[in-house]
């Protein structure tokens, strides 16, 4: 059986708990993986190195897949996130992040099912700010047709992929004309020139997102700029449960990022009672990444194998106390791995 070279990045906070127990539940599940390890984030910058060392992105580059855990990223101050840094660098400029109920977790809604996808390279999110004098600051929001063309084309390639029907773009093109003007005109270019047989719609974002929390069953693919898609990957994920429960991934031409919505948790990090799933989750995404892109049934097996794991443990009540429940991370992991069969 081919074995994948795969970089783990553990991350900051609970990322280093989450990954220790999703490495595990891989590792009993036999998945075809061999990882390759390097930091970024505030644990790069405690050994000695850069925030995001060259070498953690010339592995990514070379390995093309990697599973990793969150990243502090300083409120206020200090140095740009290294989510924003990696997206850019390598140039993955397509987030997926689907939303759905699951069984055993009970929530106001049980007919979520949506695909959240996110520019990840331009917008306000990039942070390009500017001091013009003490007291004055101002953030440039930058959109161009290249980088809206491609998500839109992105989006509009993966819901057909999936047999999903319908993509809405939710913005604020009223306001901003220009930004988010462009982003909706190529979106529905690509929709009219390229895939009629999708439905389109695009909604303004205040009313999306209160029509999202009335009644999410109602959207399928959300399609959003980068800001937009950050925000609304939470609302959607306090739908379902919280980012306990919701996976991610970040798509370019040359490499993938699967790693979970949710960020470091500084709250209860180092208390070891953080939700693995979200990781566990995106894991499972980058193993069918793997079987897609390197035609390999093996990991499609695996993936397989370990969802039925963790829906068996949720169905039993196994849950962490994000969910209500009393396991620890360890014992939520230790759970799936009882269930993998
Ligand atoms: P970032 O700015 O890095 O995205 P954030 O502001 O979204 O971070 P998170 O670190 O994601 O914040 O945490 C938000 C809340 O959700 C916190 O109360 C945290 O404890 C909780 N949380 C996040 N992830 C998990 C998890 N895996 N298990 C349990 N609780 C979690």
């Amino acid at each position: 059986m081919a074995t994948h070279e795969t970089v783990l990045i553990p991350g900051d906070g609970i990322g280093p708990e989450v990954t220790a127990a999703v490495t595990r539940i891989l590792a009993s599940a036999d998945a075809p993986l061999n990882w390759v390890e390097h930091q970024a984030g505030l644990a790069a910058l405690e050994s000695g190195d850069e925030v995001l060392p060259e070498t953690t992105l010339e592995a990514i580059e070379h390995h093309g897949v990697a599973l990793k855990g969150p990243c502090t990223t300083p409120v206020g101050k200090g140095f740009t996130s290294v989510n924003v840094q990696l997206r850019k660098r390598l140039n993955l400029y397509a987030a997926v992040r689907p939303v759905r109920n699951l069984e055993g977790v009970e929530t106001r809604f049980d007919d979520v099912d949506l695909i959240v996808i996110r520019e990840n390279t331009e917008g306000l999110y990039s942070g390009v700010e500017n001091e013009v004098t003490p007291g004055v600051v101002t953030s440039m929001k930058v959109a161009t047709e290249e980088a809206c063309t491609r998500i839109a084309r992105w989006a509009f390639r993966f819901a057909t992929k999936r047999q999903r029907k319908k993509i809405t773009v939710f913005h604020k093109a009223n306001i901003m004309k220009m930004t988010d003007g462009l982003f909706i005109r190529c979106a529905q270019a690509i929709h009219e020139e390229e895939y009629p047989n999708i439905e389109y719609e695009q909604h303004i974002i205040d009313a999306g997102c209160m029509r999202l929390v009335q009644d999410p069953s109602r959207y399928d693919v959300l399609l959003l700029e980068n800001l937009y898609g950050d925000v609304v990957s939470d609302l959607c994920a306090g739908l379902v449960g919280g980012l306990g429960v919701v996976p991610g991934s970040n798509f370019g031409e040359e490499a993938a990022i699967f790693e979970a919505v949710h960020g470091s948790a500084p709250d209860i990090a180092g208390k070891g009672v953080a939700n693995p799933l979200a990781l566990l989750m995106s894991a499972v995404m980058m193993l069918n990444h793997l079987a897609d892109t390197r035609k390999d049934d093996a990991c499609r097996a695996v993936a397989k194998k370990i969802k039925a794991a963790y829906n068996t443990a949720l169905r039993d009540g196994a849950k962490t106390r994000d969910l209500k429940g009393e396991l620890n991370t360890e014992q939520f992991a230790d759970t799936v791995i009882e269930r993998l069969g």
